[in-house]
């Protein structure tokens, strides 16, 4: 098959491309930041629409796969145009130019934060959608447009909710390098690294046996087989849906720093500070949707190994 990776020089897309090219398939990148070397990159702003049609009469693709979206929750509440100009409206640009070229599947990264505060845990895909922040708008957003072009156009999709993405590329080729870092564990790596003086935990004063969120972080890699495993679901004609990704195992902000202690065996200077606008006290999945639809089977379901692939990764820092 022939894929185009919206947004694949990313941390999550570009983890993508490997698993793609390794299962043989063609794939071009599309993204504003340059792909590594040796992969097909087409330096490409999803908003542009002649840029997107030039693309599409060039080169056919089976599917889209679109990881190119703006992710921190504060930034979308200080700056929400940024992200709803970005998620939705640059977006809704690559749907209409997929349409006009006769591209009939797409696999969207979509988020937990789609269901806002839970209302019950284990979260299942039909939980209340409320969104509680502009990411999580934006996001829904798109969900909703996607039932709209099927409906109109049909256009197929798969929306995957991601909790907690996390952990780094096994052999080592690949990591989490955002900039600036927000996430829980690249921090927690950096200050056991000595890179920053401490981790800052939002928030203990939760209602949680230890007072920190609970989260469900669930490898990258894992993330990644089960985008094929989607795509491979709408090529045999499946409908348009939404699945959940994660373990279904929820670990608070504390248990992670003590896991990362282990692995590293370094030393992790703790902050404690005030909660962070919009955390909810636990986020965890029920994916067993993933698991019987799609046939997913995660490989890396402990936090000691999503840990550990993160501090290989880290640990190759001073030559990135
Ligand atoms: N967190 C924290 N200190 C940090 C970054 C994150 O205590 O420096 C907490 C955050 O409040 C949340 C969890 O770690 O409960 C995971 O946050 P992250 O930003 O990694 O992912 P999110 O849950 O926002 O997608």
């Amino acid at each position: 098959m022939k894929y185009l990776v919206v947004g694949g020089s990313g941390y999550i897309g570009s983890h993508m491309v490997k698993h793609l090219l390794r299962a043989g398939h063609e794939v071009v990148v599309a993204d504003t930041a340059a792909a590594d070397p040796g992969i097909e990159w087409v330096e490409l702003d999803i908003a542009n629409a002649h840029a997107l049609d030039t693309l599409f009469g060039d080169c056919h693709f089976d599917a889209v796969f679109h990881f190119a979206s703006f992710i921190q929750v504060g930034e979308s509440v200080s700056d929400p145009g940024k992200y709803y100009q970005n998620n939705v409206a640059a977006t809704l640009t690559l749907l209409n130019a997929m349409v006009r070229a006769g591209i009939r599947h797409l696999i969207f990264s979509s988020t937990a934060a789609v269901y806002g505060d839970p209302q019950y845990v284990p979260i299942d895909e039909q939980h209340p959608k409320a969104p509680i922040n502009p990411y999580g708008r934006s996001k829904w957003m798109v969900e909703q447009i996607l039932q709209d072009f099927d409906r109109a156009y049909g256009l197929k999709s798969v929306c995957l909710r991601y909790f907690n993405a996390a952990g780094a590329d096994p052999d080592g080729l690949l990591g989490e390098c955002h900039e600036p870092e927000t996430h829980l564990i690249p921090l927690i790596l950096q200050a056991a690294a000595g890179r920053r003086e401490a981790i800052t935990v939002f928030g203990h004063d939760y209602d949680t046996p230890d007072g920190s969120c609970i989260r469900d972080y669930v490898h990258v890699a894992d993330l990644a087989s089960a985008h094929e495993l989607a795509v491979e679901y709408l090529s045999k004609g499946g409908t348009t849906t939404a699945f959940n990704l994660g373990n279904g195992l929820g670990f608070s902000v504390q248990q992670v720093i003590d896991t990362a202690r282990d692995v590293t065996g370094r030393q992790i200077n703790v902050v404690e500070a005030a909660r962070r606008d919009g955390d909810p006290a636990r986020l965890v999945a029920d994916a067993t949707r993933a698991r019987l639809v799609l046939g997913w089977q995660p490989r890396f379901d402990s936090l000691e190994q999503i840990v550990r692939h993160a501090w290989e990764w880290e640990l190759q820092y001073p030559w990135r």
